[in-house]
């Protein structure tokens, strides 16, 4: 067999690669620390290559430089997007090269529906822009919250709506790629006889070859086309000879699917289309795998956008309970039927799939949906699907190594039961899913790979059902995932050696030095090397969905500066706090990716720990001081009388300045800076405003009020809003003695001053039946005590304090009292939302929403990325006023972007960092706030007084 084996002359040491690259590109552009290289180590694949650096592109001279570079001195150069492909295609053993920050949208043609974009950015960012303009993107892998079109464009990756929008392949017009020859191409379909394709052929050797072998090959190729509808195995010659038997060189088929060994794309031209007008989701649990299959065709002539199954295994190891599934359900279709233009009556396409489904015997009626946030519920459990797994077992894990197959359509229930023969008679719990319309199945075995038993069935497996499915069912081993690292073994397989070694020859056209992703689609190497068998038995499925969420990674869209990152950092067994508190320190602990991952990782967690391991001693100052609450009170309240004195402009550039050789021992980066909006100290704090509700001796009330800190010590009309809102709703609340709820004590590793608070406070409301908050991080530190006292004796009192508490929200919620409200002066007209991210954590989202839809007198409108962290994260505006400000850059465009006048929110940190980061004119209030003044606008009307 013929293998293109790279030339590599590998410089000694990474320091000096890493000191050429700086030279190339600029300083902070290169990394190669030991965390950055710990994180680029993986993608989503079962793969670990740590690599000698990383490249953070940001121009295609940067590419062009870097990939010259490569060539020159024979170093294997990997590109990478999101880093989210399942088989080891990102990830490599020389410089990583990652075109994250090249993430603009060019243009958008809205008549001619094309864009050019590039190739960092984010699926589901690009589709939220072009909503705008009522177009998408057809392709959609499930992955699409995190993944990147780059990676997207060299996977032909494809999805549940390919059925009728097809792949990738079927929707890009024009790259423009990077060669190894140093020569960059436009490579779009040429007219064959056009001067244009001669000048393409006789600029660019490679491409002549290719086109030659193409030519010469032509028999060959339709001979082996596959003749499933689906294939991204091996090189899409069969796409070249397609386009010559049309008069075209069609050269984006060539590159898409390349798996980035061929060239390295800097912007794409791709097609659009219209977003459909309206769309029914169906579910529906059929009784017997067989009927399934049977019923595909005949669904399929609905014209349905997407069609897709779980098989019973996959619904047992997701929790049928958990996703409402029946117990009997054998499988579980999922459907889709679009409206483009109001011409398509979908009740009535419902009744007609219901009807074609009744016909076989279902476990439940067909649920439908045309609600967006219903239909994304029914979508949920399949697009998590994945690392949903993750949470099945300890040690036996998903293992993606024949997780693409495509079959024909009709033949999918066979397929599935050979599978679940295969597998159920070596008692191996299996989750087959897929894109049913299309043939094409995810096939996910749960194995421990270190162990020697699984081992051997993953490698038997392996084998075997590939070979099936080209022999029995005559299909593909690769639909949409690429061929990576787990198939190139098999691809001489699928082919057989005569088109395979024309791959090999193409391959060596383009890339003759095998810089280019080597090991990846054409290798001889097994699909055993370089497993990464200690991840394996770790718990997150390096899926990357926290990623998306993570604000930090939004600002430096960098690995080593992300959740999924973080993970592989601080549980790498090389960690040490020393060589990696540049990261360990960055996090926010917003908590957004504990609230994203599938899996359950609570990546924030992990990063507390450490941070406990190494407590901030400047932090451990302030906070014990803190701990004196009486002390601490008085402290403030001098402050408050001089706030006059010290917040004015002058003295707080002083401030500014002046804190600085101070705080450095909280951060390098922090600093009191002089455009944080501070709010006003409280003279007269709340619990002296409220004094006949602290009681002296014993409880009076049977719900207490937690204010927390900010409430009490600022004079911001937060805390005294919760309390007359608990008051409309008939209940007067004590105030009982309390401490810090412990957030901040513990995001500087004070694990144990933040416990002996957390102890005072089970002590002080142990009696009541109902604990409210208005603070967003209370809610939810108070909710995680429980996680705070593991397996201590204070467990169970955690427990049930946190079953007691409810955010003001969730009380307004679930009170039988409702008073009337009227439109108020002080409330604007247009109100939106930002959803706290520990609010979120905390499972607080609906609530805040009813209450600012039931306002009367205003429009409520949901901003976009209204569930994104601002950026203020309790102290970090402190910590790092920079990155913070960077965070709420994109927050203010999105309120800008809603119109609204006024931002409701629930979190003190978030109310200051939005009142510093968008203009005077847009307000920021605690939905409590807004709350009171239309219950206090209605008693206007009826002539009672406020109280
Ligand atoms: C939970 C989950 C669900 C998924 N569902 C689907 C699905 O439904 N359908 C599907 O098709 N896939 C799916 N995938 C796989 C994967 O997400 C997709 O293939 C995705 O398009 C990869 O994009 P990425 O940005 O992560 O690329 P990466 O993983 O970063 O890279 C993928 C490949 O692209 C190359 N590459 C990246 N950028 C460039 C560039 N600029 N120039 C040249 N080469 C480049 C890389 O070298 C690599 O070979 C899923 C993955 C996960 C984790
Ligand atoms: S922590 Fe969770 S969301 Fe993040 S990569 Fe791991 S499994 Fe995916
Ligand atoms: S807590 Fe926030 S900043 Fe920290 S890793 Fe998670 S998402 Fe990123």
């Amino acid at each position: 067999m013929v293998e293109c084996r790279p030339m590599l002359v590998m410089p000694d040491m990474s320091r000096a690669l890493g000191s050429d690259l700086r030279r190339l590109l600029r300083e902070e552009q290169i990394k190669d620390d030991l965390p950055t290289r710990t994180a680029y180590a993986v993608d989503a694949s079962i793969y670990r290559i740590e690599p000698r650096a990383v490249a953070l592109v940001e121009s295609e001279d940067d590419i062009h430089r870097l990939l010259r570079y490569a060539v020159e001195r024979g170093i294997p150069l990997t590109a990478r997007a999101a880093g989210t492909n399942l088989t080891g295609s990102a990830i490599g053993s020389g410089v990583i090269l990652d075109v994250s920050r090249l993430h603009r949208i060019l243009e958008v043609n809205r008549e001619e529906q094309w864009a050019r974009v590039q190739p960092g950015i984010v699926l589901a960012e690009l589709n939220k822009h072009l909503a705008r303009q009522g177009l998408m993107f057809g392709p959609d892998p499930s992955s699409g919250d995190m993944c990147k079109l780059g990676g997207m464009l060299a996977n032909n990756s494809a999805g549940p709506h390919t059925l009728r929008y097809g792949a990738v392949k079927d929707n890009v017009e024009n790259l423009r790629v990077c060669l190894s020859s140093g020569a960059w191409l436009n490579a779009r379909a040429y007219a064959v006889g056009d001067p244009a394709a001669a000048a393409v052929l006789s600029d660019h050797a490679a491409i002549n070859e290719t086109w030659s072998l193409v030519r010469g090959h032509a028999d060959l190729l339709e001979q082996k086309r596959p003749r499933v509808s689906k294939n991204s195995c091996g090189y899409n010659l069969f796409g070249l000879a397609e386009g010559m038997s049309q008069g075209r060189i069609d050269l984006p088929k060539l590159f898409i699917g390349s798996e980035g060994t061929l060239g390295v794309f800097s912007e794409a031209t791709i097609r659009l289309v219209d977003r459909p007008r309206a769309t029914l989701t169906a579910l529906i649990h059929f009784k017997r795998l067989e009927d399934v299959g049977e019923a595909v065709p005949q669904l399929l002539e609905l014209s349905p956008s997407a069609l897709e199954v779980m098989d019973a295994n996959t619904l047992d190891l997701i929790g049928r309970s958990r996703h409402g599934i029946p117990a009997d359900s054998a499988a579980t279709l999922l459907a889709e039927l679009d409206d483009d233009d109001g011409s398509v009556d979908l009740h009535e396409r419902a009744e007609r799939m219901a009807a074609v489904c009744r016909r076989y015997p279902l476990a439940s009626a067909v649920v439908t949906a045309y609600d967006p946030e219903q239909r994304e519920q029914l979508w949920k459990a399949r697009k998590a699907l994945y690392p949903t797994l993750y949470r099945f077992d300890p040690r036996k894990k998903p293992i993606n190594f024949v997780d693409d197959v495509v079959v024909p359509a009709v033949r999918i229930s066979e397929l599935i039961r050979y599978l679940e023969e295969f597998f159920g008679s070596q008692r191996v719990p299996v989750a087959i899913f897929g894109h049913i319309g299309n043939g094409n199945a995810h096939i996910v075995p749960l194995l421990d790979v270190n162990d020697e038993r699984d081992y051997d069935t993953m490698v038997r497996g392996y084998h075997e059902i590939h070979r099936t499915v080209l022999d029995r069912f005559g299909g593909s081993i690769c639909g949409e995932h690429g061929d990576g690292r787990v198939r190139a073994e098999y691809v001489p397989a699928m082919f057989g050696p005569e088109l395979y070694d024309l791959f090999v020859k193409v391959k060596r056209s383009f890339d003759p030095s095998g810089v280019l992703n080597p090991g990846v689609k054409i290798s001889d190497r097994p699909f055993t090397e370089h497993i990464d068998y200690t991840r394996l038995s770790k718990s997150c499925a390096t899926c990357a969905k926290c990623n998306a969420v993570c604000p930090v990674y939004d600002v430096f869209r960098s690995e080593d500066m992300s959740s999924r990152g973080w993970f592989e950092i601080v549980t790498d067994k090389n960690y040490s706090y020393l060589n990696s508190k540049r990261v360990v320190e960055a996090c926010l602990n917003c908590k957004s990716c504990r609230t994203a991952c599938p899996a359950g990782v609570d990546v924030s967690q992990l990063i507390l720990d450490r941070r406990a391991e190494h407590p901030n001693a400047l932090a451990g100052l302030i906070f014990r001081f803190h701990a004196q609450t009486k002390r601490f009170a008085a402290f403030l309240k001098i402050l408050a009388r001089l706030q006059p004195v010290w917040d004015r402009p002058v003295m707080r550039r002083l401030i500014d300045v002046m804190s600085r050789p101070l705080l450095k021992y909280l951060s390098p980066s922090a600093r009191l800076p002089v455009q944080i909006a501070l709010p006003k100290l409280a003279s007269r704090q709340l619990r002296d405003r409220h004094a006949h509700l602290v009681p002296s001796a014993s409880q009076r009330s049977t719900v207490a009020y937690f204010h927390g800190c900010a409430a009490n010590y600022f004079d911001d009309g937060v805390g005294d809003a919760v309390i007359a809102v608990l008051r409309k709703h008939g209940v007067v609340p004590d105030l009982p003695p309390q401490r810090c709820s412990g957030t901040p004590i513990e995001t500087y590793g004070h694990r144990e001053l933040a416990k002996e608070g957390a102890r005072e406070n089970l002590r002080s409301f142990k009696a009541y039946d109902t604990v409210v908050t208005g603070c967003a991080s209370c809610t939810l530190m108070l909710r995680d005590y429980p996680k705070l006292f593991a397996g201590e004796p204070e467990e169970a009192a955690a427990e049930t304090l946190a079953r007691r508490v409810r955010h003001i929200s969730e009380f307004v919620a679930q009170s039988s009292i409702r008073p009337p409200m009227a439109p108020a002066a002080s409330v604007p007209r247009t109100v939106t939302y930002h959803s706290s991210c520990h609010l979120r954590a905390a499972g607080v989202t609906k609530e805040p929403r009813a209450i600012l839809n039931s306002l009367p007198g205003v429009r409520f409108t949901e901003m976009p990325d209204a569930d994104r962290c601002a950026g203020g994260a309790g102290t970090y505006l402190v910590k790092d006023f920079e990155t913070s400000q960077q965070i709420v850059e994109r927050k203010r465009q999105a309120v800008e972007h809603s119109g609204a006048d006024l931002v409701a929110t629930s979190c003190p940190a978030c109310m200051i960092q939005l009142k510093t980061g968008l203009p005077p004119a847009v307000e920021v209030k605690h939905v409590a706030q807004v709350l009171l003044d239309c219950y206090e606008a209605a008693e206007r009307q009826d002539g009672e007084p406020a109280p």
